[in-house]
């Protein structure tokens, strides 16, 4: 279903090397608000460590948010050494197929993560890349996101429910 991540992590640092290797992910997409840094612009420690061990593992990354705040999220680009593109309209497809382009990988080896289904989640499983929803950082939202936070955990409820059925 398009509303429901493939994956449910607590972060992104969850998200390890064995498992990316068990469903053949060679690129993910990071989102950024919410996702890589708090609403101060704060990344959250072991981060930038998560990003770099990944990368000596030969894992590729690409930026792809939807603020038109460009400093923040050149900021955060360089602080990761990562490409990035901004304002990108998810859950358009265009910023996620500009970020495969980027790393040069097909769909099927890409994931995407992020702390919104209707954004993040929702991209990715149109572009039929996996999608990992993370927890949001802090609870301070933008005032967009946070009109957004009461359906987005219904559906997540909803999508634990099923989750705990099917293992059941
Ligand atoms: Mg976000």
């Amino acid at each position: 279903m398009l509303i429901y991540p493939d994956f449910y992590f607590d972060n992104v640092r969850d998200v390890k090397l064995d498992f990316l290797r068990k469903h053949n992910i060679k690129g993910l997409i990071l989102d950024v608000d919410n996702t890589l840094i708090d609403f101060y612009k704060k990344f959250e420690e072991g981060t930038e460590q998560w990003v770099q061990e990944l990368k000596n593992a030969g894992i590729k990354f690409c930026i792809v948010s939807n603020t038109n705040k460009i400093e923040k999220v050149k900021y955060v680009a360089e602080s990761l050494d990562i490409p990035y593109f901004y304002f990108s309209k998810k859950p358009s497809k265009k910023g996620f197929m500009k970020a495969k382009e980027e790393m040069g990988l097909n769909v099927e080896n890409i994931a995407a993560i992020g702390d919104q289904i209707m954004t993040d989640v929702i991209g990715a499983n149109r572009c039929k890349m996996l999608s990992i929803l993370v927890k949001p950082i802090s609870e301070q939202d933008i005032f967009i996101t946070k009109i957004k936070r009461p359906l987005e955990n219904k559906i997540i409820k909803r999508y634990l429910k099923k989750m705990k059925k099917e293992k059941v």
